[in-house]
């Protein structure tokens, strides 16, 4: 057995099982934190968390072989008596540190810790990390955070909106209009060239033809 390849910190350490039962299954050998999303050796039938036996066949010396049993490794799912031990245990949520107090269900974790109200965000303005229940009504005060004026686009800090006055904001807008102005002026000086240049080999085309006549009629 491969003990050297434990994992640091498996997805779900072993302290965050209110009630477990028969860790000599349900407890991954390569992590040794409780299985999750399992599948099993088809030789042996031991059981390895997906990402643990996916990074074993990366870091592993000889990657073709079961850490257990050492033959080839054929992957097969994890065995229904094993899935359903661990379907009856309770967790403890990740972010309890952040003051969740929920146990769940191991088959209802995942929604759980995708919604729950005290995973943090990190706040776009200060970069500091807030638990979502607080979120928003941080993210609509914090002064770091990047508004965008509606008259003129111009983007300043919260903190900085009042330095962003009526007179600069027109300001803005009058450049915006200049520069406007400019772009229209250049695609017409373009059209207005062409159409003399059309014009200037007309004028040639029509004297070549009177030329040629006059040359005829001598
Ligand atoms: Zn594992
Ligand atoms: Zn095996
Ligand atoms: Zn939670
Ligand atoms: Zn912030
Ligand atoms: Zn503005």
């Amino acid at each position: 057995m491969a003990t050297s390849f434990i994992r640091d910190s498996p997805y779900l350490s072993k302290d965050r099982i209110t009630d477990l039962a028969h860790p000599e299954l349900t407890v991954c050998s390569l992590c040794n934190g409780l299985l999750w999303l399992p599948v099993a050796c088809e030789k042996c039938e031991t059981s390895f968390c997906t990402s643990c036996i996916k990074t074993w066949r990366i870091e592993a010396e000889d990657p073709r072989l079961c850490p257990k049993c050492s033959t080839e490794y054929i992957q097969r799912p994890c065995p229904g008596a094993i899935t359903h031990i661990l379907s009856t245990f309770n967790i403890i949520c990740h972010y309890k540190p952040h003051g969740c107090s929920a146990i769940v269900p191991y088959k209802s974790l995942e929604t759980h810790e995708e919604t729950c109200n005290y995973r943090q965000k990190t706040c776009p303005g200060c970069e500091e990390k807030i638990i979502r229940m607080h979120f928003n009504a941080h993210y609509y005060t914090c002064p770091s955070v990047l508004l965008t004026c509606p008259e003129c686009n111009s983007i300043y800090q919260r903190q900085n909106a009042d330095q962003h006055t009526d007179y600069k904001c027109l300001r803005v807008q009058l450049n915006q209009l200049r520069d406007q102005m400019m772009r229209i002026e250049q695609i017409q000086n373009g059209k207005l060239n062409l159409l003399e240049s059309q014009i200037r080999h007309l004028i040639e085309t029509i004297e070549q033809i009177v030329n040629r006549q006059r040359i005829s009629i001598n």
